[in-house]
């Protein structure tokens, strides 16, 4: 059964002793990444005990900077570190120019042929990834990823959307981002932020419309209080909750 591991969880930047959102999912000896924002390299290193050979792929939900920073550092590791020269990169292409300008000798050299369409199919070792846009800022795709007949979907960062609901239909984990920036006292929600943002409470009526199996918080704004968000998802959802935490495993 596939492990998701937890490397971050803050959305913008990350709040003292976290990372911003990061994880990664293992099969057998095989890890895939999804997202690589600030602070997460360390913790997926750990995790692969230095051995990038064991790092089958990397899926990156949009090019904000919590989300994809360390994807820089991870281009150096791959080309002065170890023998890996491509890993395969699912991830809108503005993601890979991003990282490939921040760092062109070593970032273009592993990461300038990542790309994905609105809704790609690809493959990456024992995983199967599927890609599906959302509504954010910028470029967002949800991936839904399958390994040993499990399904985990990512949300990347998103608002309200029918379309991606169906695209999570019967998950057994939804990892779904729950910024929650209605929590902040100065902060009232624009009309973009209900656009382009979710709340925990919206978390769980996506996780409730999708009929998934679990729902897992994350993304939240630093600040916020956590145990909160999950309240509020649990009065929309009737599944189990969970919030994710830096250094959690949880079973997909
Ligand atoms: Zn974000």
């Amino acid at each position: 059964m596939p492990t998701l591991h937890v490397l971050g969880t803050c959305a913008g930047w990350p709040e003292p002793g976290r990372a911003c959102c990061g994880y990664a999912l293992r099969t057998s000896d095989s890890y895939l990444a999804v997202d690589l924002g600030h602070g997460t390299l360390g913790p997926l290193l750990q995790l692969l005990d230095g051995n990038l050979t064991r790092l089958a792929g990397v899926v990156v939900s949009h090019a904000h900077p919590d989300h994809c920073a360390d994807l820089i550092g991870l281009a150096r590791a791959l080309v002065l570190g170890s023998s890996v020269r491509h890993v395969p990169l699912v991830a809108p292409p503005r993601v890979a120019r991003t990282a490939a300008a921040a760092d062109p000798e070593d970032g273009e050299q592993v990461i300038a042929e990542a790309s994905a369409t609105p809704e790609s199919a690809a493959s990456a070792g024992p995983f199967g990834v599927t890609t599906s846009p959302t509504p954010h800022y910028v470029e967002n795709y949800a991936c839904r990823v399958q390994a040993d007949d499990r399904v985990l979907v990512h949300t990347g960062d998103t608002g309200p959307d029918e379309r991606l609901a169906r695209f999570a239909s019967g998950a057994d984990v939804l990892l779904s981002e729950s910024t929650d920036r209605a929590q902040e006292q100065h902060h009232s929600a624009d009309a973009d932020t209900r656009r382009y943002l979710l709340t925990g409470s919206q978390a769980g009526e996506l996780a409730m419309s999708a009929q998934v199996g679990h729902l897992v918080l994350t993304h939240f704004w630093p600040g916020n209080d956590r145990d909160l968000s999950r309240r509020e998802a649990q009065k929309t959802y009737r599944g189990p909750v969970t919030v994710a935490d830096e250094g959690a495993a949880i079973e997909v």
